[in-house]
């Protein structure tokens, strides 16, 4: 038989957990604060616990995913007793922080425990697309990764627990400006006679990934130090940025998402790092305001 999974939390994210476990033929049994919420669960054997405390009891690995640190801590405190000799996967989003103390309570408690990140929105869940980050527990991860694998793809970053937020929190930083800039793009055309989705498709998608490409290259710089004069430089840069700026007010748009880039340039350039390439705002951004 495989391991039974229970599932405390069905929100949008729960749900598609435990859809995924039941898949995969896990027996799983589910809880959510809300009695009734993804009746479409029933229908797929999921059994329904009475009380959280009721779910825990029901196997050896609890996966729980409630709002945030602050509900999991008031949901899971009153359970510490029924969690001792368990192992709990917490993937609620939570701070590197708010993971470490959730471990220590854990700890506290003999709970085996493992924090997790994860990197895919809930349509994505137990498609090849997801995966999921953990931290925590070196022995937890050894025993269920392969029944966690039924939900996405699990990768291990480290036995602090705090790694695997700091790993999520880390990539959800390099995707927000990205997304924020592609939507400031969709802004600049809007009131043009260009299509939004052909604009996207011929243009905005593959200048993206072509710059998406050039990351390597940025990371290799910061780890080992350039191999060669900045192909595009800071001075460069930081001369031409205000013309952005300019072409959203131009547009009528507001330029809140892109006028942060154009300080920071200019700072690097006032700092002395004119003449070398993006790579050098790492170490400026670590600095501090
Ligand atoms: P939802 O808002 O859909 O669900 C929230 C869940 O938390 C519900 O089960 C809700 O129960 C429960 N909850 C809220 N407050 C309390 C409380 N005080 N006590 C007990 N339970 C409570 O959120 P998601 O499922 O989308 O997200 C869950 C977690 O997954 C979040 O930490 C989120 O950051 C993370 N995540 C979500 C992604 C997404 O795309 N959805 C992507 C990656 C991570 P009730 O039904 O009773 O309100």
């Amino acid at each position: 038989m495989k391991t039974p999974v229970t599932v405390l939390g069905l929100g949008a994210m729960g749900t598609a957990l435990a859809r995924a476990f039941l898949a995969a033929g896990h027996p799983t049994t589910v809880w959510n604060r809300t009695p009734g919420r993804s009746r479409e669960l029933d229908a797929l054997g999921a059994v329904r616990a009475a009380s959280a405390a009721e779910a825990v009891a029901a196997g050896p690995l609890v996966v729980v995913c409630l709002l945030d640190d602050s509900t999991v801590r008031a949901t899971l405190e009153p359970l510490a007793a029924d969690l001792t000799g368990r192992t709990l996967v917490n993937l609620t989003s939570s701070l590197p922080s708010q993971a470490r103390a959730l471990a220590e309570w854990a700890a506290g408690h003999g709970v085996d425990f493992l924090d997790g990140g994860i990197m895919a929105v809930p349509v994505l869940i137990g498609g090849p697309q997801a995966f999921i980050l953990y931290s925590g527990s070196t022995a937890a991860f050894e025993q269920y990764a392969s029944d966690l694998k039924a939900a996405a793809r699990p990768a291990y970053v480290g036995k602090d627990p705090g790694m695997a937020s700091l790993h999520d929190f880390t990539l959800l930083s390099a995707m927000y400006p990205m997304l924020g800039g592609a939507a400031h793009a969709l802004a600049l055309i809007s009131g043009e006679d260009i299509s939004p989705t052909a604009f996207t498709d011929d243009y905005l998608v593959p200048w993206l990934s072509a710059m998406l490409g050039q990351l390597p290259a940025m990371a290799k710089d910061l780890e080992h130090g350039p191999d060669g004069p900045a192909g595009s430089n800071l001075a460069m840069q930081a001369n031409g940025f205000h013309e952005l700026v300019d072409l959203a007010v131009e547009q009528g748009v507001d330029p809140a998402m892109i006028a942060p880039m154009e300080k920071l340039l200019q700072r690097a350039v006032s700092e002395g790092h004119g003449d070398e390439d993006l790579a050098a705002l790492v170490p400026l951004l670590r600095g501090g305001a």
